[in-house]
């Protein structure tokens, strides 16, 4: 961080959805060092707290928790946001981040559609409305950052994976438009795409299976599976003060999954 940016964190609001494992609470850990007032939100409460725990043990202000709250549910979203004003009255960053894996592969035509439902309206709808009630807030600041996980799998295809993939893509394209809607109003919007990350996510993905993992190896070039603190800390940079023209983006943090053809 430049030296002159250091205490840049210190008073600034930054929320998080699926703060309570992986990238998310990496993520929050990584502000947490800053001394950033985090928001940390998701459904389970259990795993929120101990994240506000980490968050603390780390010297930042006592994190606001809220739990109970489903992305996907416009109502949850409209009252979390309300806390977060009532609370602090500000918003300067966002990291909507909260997501699910398809629950088993699927050939096109054979996909559950109750399955399709379930993952585009996480991954997607959820981003949408964490945008819809974040941006007022944000506007309201005077202008601030909001990073959306997308995925390697919202820039290739991936085999089996139609819901996943179609949730990734629409990540990237409401990413891309909310950008250039916010883009005079000083809030920069942009995606991350992680390849595979040890999380318990790509344990469901996988199957717990090796084989399958071992297989998902293979497709990336740099031959590890990311440590969720490596995406965290591109989430961080991507919402820094210097930060300041880069909208619009999907940034790929993927070992070079989606560079081409390794050979
Ligand atoms: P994770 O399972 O540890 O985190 C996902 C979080 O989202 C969990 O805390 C979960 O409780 C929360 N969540 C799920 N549904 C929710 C809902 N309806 N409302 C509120 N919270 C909800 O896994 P992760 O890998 O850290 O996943 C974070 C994001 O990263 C996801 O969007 C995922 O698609 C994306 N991603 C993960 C990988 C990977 O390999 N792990 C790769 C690319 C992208």
């Amino acid at each position: 961080m430049p030296a002159h940016q250091a205490d840049y964190w210190k008073g600034r609001v930054v929320l998080i959805t699926g703060a309570g494992s992986g990238i998310g609470q990496a993520t929050a850990l990584e502000f947490a060092r800053a001394g950033a007032q985090l928001v940390l939100l998701g459904r389970k409460e259990a795993p929120l707290a101990e994240t506000a725990a980490l968050v603390e043990e780390l010297g930042a202000p006592k994190a606001l928790v809220i739990s109970g709250c489903d992305v996907s549910n416009n109502d949850d979203m409209g009252s979390a946001l309300k806390k977060v004003e009532s609370a602090f009255g500000r918003l300067d960053a966002a990291f909507n981040n909260a997501g699910v894996a398809q629950k088993a592969p699927a050939a096109t035509a054979e996909l559950d559609a109750t399955e399709w439902n379930r993952v585009l309206d996480i991954n997607l709808r959820g981003v949408f409305l964490s945008m819809k009630h974040e941006l007022p807030l944000l506007e309201k600041t005077g202008g601030g950052a909001i990073v959306n996980t997308a995925s390697c799998a919202g820039k290739v295809g991936f085999a089996g994976y139609a819901a996943y993939c179609a949730s990734k893509f629409g990540v990237i394209g409401l990413t891309k438009t909310a950008a250039l809607d916010y883009a005079q109003k000083k809030i920069f919007i942009n995606a991350i795409c992680p390849g595979p990350v040890e999380t318990p996510l790509i344990e469901e993905f996988t199957g717990h299976q090796k084989a399958v993992m071992d297989a998902i190896l293979q497709t990336v070039p740099e031959r590890s599976v990311a440590k969720p603190a490596q995406i965290a800390s591109m989430v961080f940079q991507m919402c820094a003060p210097w930060n300041s023209y880069m909208t619009g983006a999907a940034v790929s943090v993927d070992g070079g999954q989606t560079a081409g053809y390794a050979g």
